[in-house]
């Protein structure tokens, strides 16, 4: 071990390892990077996490930069969960829930519970947790709240930076703050502290009163939004602040994160879900905006195209069998309606069908659990696409999470499919509809040339027309080493100078998880392509996607 890891060891109770075998491990997570950790820290407490970040800050001040990156479960499809210094992992130990407060619903967890437990737990509550991503079966909460993330239920409960009320986070010295929302009052206390905590108050304020205008004339046209630093959303006109949808989204580039509080509702299971067959994408966005207008939105708009499903009949025929039979029509929209009062749901089930009727759209209604779980398998063989391989061709995450603004859907859709054809690709997407945020993945071989050089080129172009269409470059996934470098042209110079200071401020020694989110070149990242993809951590699990 080196003497950093031996250092770390004398002094936590967590385990700290530096084999090769380890950093192997977690060299990668399900981005298209790779990068090995120095060492692996596995703390077993918020002091832990506190004793190496003192330390890693101690080593900076006399030069020597030794990053920490937080990780959860490393599902993040960005490159945010891979660094080259101290990979701390949390769901080894700290992954409990503290408290559940029966009459609220908020539950106090740390950062490595596992999302899909924590859901089970909630549902025997009946309450539930909405952000979830798909791939909450094998991602943290903590890694959820690191990337804002969101799912299929957002489009009507909103994402994960909605649901966070408080964190405990260790910041780059060591200390621990608590974020919550506070008063004028009691924000007037935190300027005084002569503590780093002062410091980031003080700074964070006058930058934010310094660019309240810029900052206020800036906003994407989108539903969703986990580029960026959540700025806007920190101070409100009555003086209160907060600097927790600052930390959600951040990556791990800010601070990290040691406890979290959460809002959670009430759950029913006891939906109507409904399967819309479209024929053409123009209906298809009329539809979509018109059931967005209902009295009370769909609790899901969820939506897969033919090819996907084309893709999922040629190499597992049975899968869909008795489902959905090809030929297939162009688009499937689930449209879910959980209200708990029943004639509710049922009132906004009838306008959502007298809509599909308008447009002459054949579809299907069930409301028995096991026919719903039948239709929702439709929206879930996207894993097929992202589990395929062969040969050395993979489906690589590089363009998978754009947004845009609602009335750009069928134009966004047309030029996702010529993007695809002009380079040769096989193209399909899945996602979701209701928030215009779609997801696909082309299928590319990284230990040829020319498809590592495709790589970067469908990037540039994907991206660039997501920024024209004025969407943004993630909905849900984050910005981490892939799509860093596109924050400057999504935000512009003078946001993303923003930006910067605020990473100082929190960071001033680039100690968080840097080469993530903020300074990113192509020059930096380019390096790190992995020669082959997999999805080597997700095999435990049944992907979704
Ligand atoms: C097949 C597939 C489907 C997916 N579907 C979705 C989806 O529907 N919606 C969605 O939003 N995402 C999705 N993702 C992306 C990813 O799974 C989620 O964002 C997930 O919540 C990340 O959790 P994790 O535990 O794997 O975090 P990690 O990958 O380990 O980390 C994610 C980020 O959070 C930071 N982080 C982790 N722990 C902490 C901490 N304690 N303090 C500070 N920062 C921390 C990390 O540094 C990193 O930047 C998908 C990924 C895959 C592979």
């Amino acid at each position: 071990m080196n003497k950093v890891a031996h250092y770390l060891q004398e002094h936590i109770a967590g385990e700290v390892m530096a084999g090769a075998d380890a950093r192997k491990y977690f060299s990668t997570d399900t981005s298209i990077f790779t990068l090995t950790p120095a060492m692996i820290v596995y703390p077993r407490s918020e002091s832990d996490v506190r004793k190496t970040a003192r330390f890693t800050w101690q080593l900076a001040e006399r030069g020597r930069v030794i990053p920490i990156t937080a990780r959860g479960s490393g599902t993040d499809q960005s490159g945010a969960a891979l660094g080259e210094g101290i990979m701390m992992v949390f769901p080894a130990h700290m992954n409990r829930v503290l408290e559940l407060d029966g009459k609220t619903g908020s539950v106090t967890i740390e950062p490595g519970i596992n999302y899909g437990k924590l859901q089970q737990t909630l549902h025997t509550h009946n309450r539930f947790l909405p952000p979830f991503p798909s791939s909450m079966e094998y991602c943290t909460v903590g890694g959820a709240i690191g990337n804002n993330a969101s799912g299929e239920k957002t489009i009507k409960y909103g994402n994960t930076r909605e649901y966070v009320k408080s964190l405990r986070v260790v910041l780059a010295n060591g200390e621990v703050i608590e974020t919550k929302r506070i008063s004028k009052r009691e924000l007037n206390k935190k300027l005084g502290l002569s503590t780093f905590e002062g410091e980031i108050y003080r700074s964070i304020d006058a930058l934010l009163e310094e660019n309240n205008g810029l900052l206020k004339e800036f906003s994407l046209a989108v539903s969703k939004n986990s580029a960026g630093y959540a700025l806007s959303e920190v101070k409100r006109k009555d003086g209160s602040f907060d600097l927790t949808p600052l930390m959600v989204g951040s990556q791990g580039t800010l601070g990290i994160i040691s406890e979290a509080t959460l809002d959670t509702v009430p759950h029913n299971p006891n939906t109507t879900l409904i399967a819309a067959l479209l024929d053409d994408l123009q209906t298809a966005q009329e539809v979509i905006a018109e059931l967005r207008k209902l009295p009370e939105l769909p609790c899901a708009m969820e939506v897969v195209d033919d090819k996907l499903l084309n893709f999922v009949h040629q190499y597992n025929p049975n899968q869909l069998k008795g489902i959905l039979e090809p030929p297939f029509s162009k688009l499937v929209l689930l449209i879910e309606f959980d209200n708990h009062n029943d004639r509710t749901q049922k009132r906004m089930t009838k306008k959502a069908v007298k809509i599909l009727q308008k447009y002459q759209v054949g579809f299907r209604i069930e409301n028995e659990a096991h026919k719903k779980e039948e239709l929702w398998k439709i929206r879930h063989t996207a894993a097929a696409v992202v589990a395929y391989g062969e040969g050395g061709s993979k489906a690589l995450p590089i363009i998978e999470d754009g947004i845009v603004p609602q009335d750009k859907f069928k134009e966004y859709i047309d030029s996702i499919y010529a993007l695809f054809e002009r380079h040769g690709l096989r193209a399909a997407f899945w996602g979701h509809a209701g928030d215009a945020n779609l997801h696909m993945q082309p299928f590319l071989d990284l230990s040829q040339v020319g498809d590592r050089q495709k790589v970067f080129k469908i990037m540039d172009e994907y991206y660039r027309m997501v920024i024209e269409m004025g969407g943004s470059t993630s909905g849900e996934h984050g910005d981490g080493r892939l799509r860093g470098p596109y924050l400057n042209p999504l935000f512009g110079n003078e946001i993303y100078a923003i930006f910067q200071k605020v990473k100082h401020i929190f960071d001033p020694y680039n100690t968080m998880n840097p080469g993530v989110k903020i300074d990113v070149t192509f020059e930096a990242v380019k390096p790190l392509l992995r020669q082959e993809y997999s999805i080597d951590h997700l095999y435990d699990h049944m992907p979704r996607s």
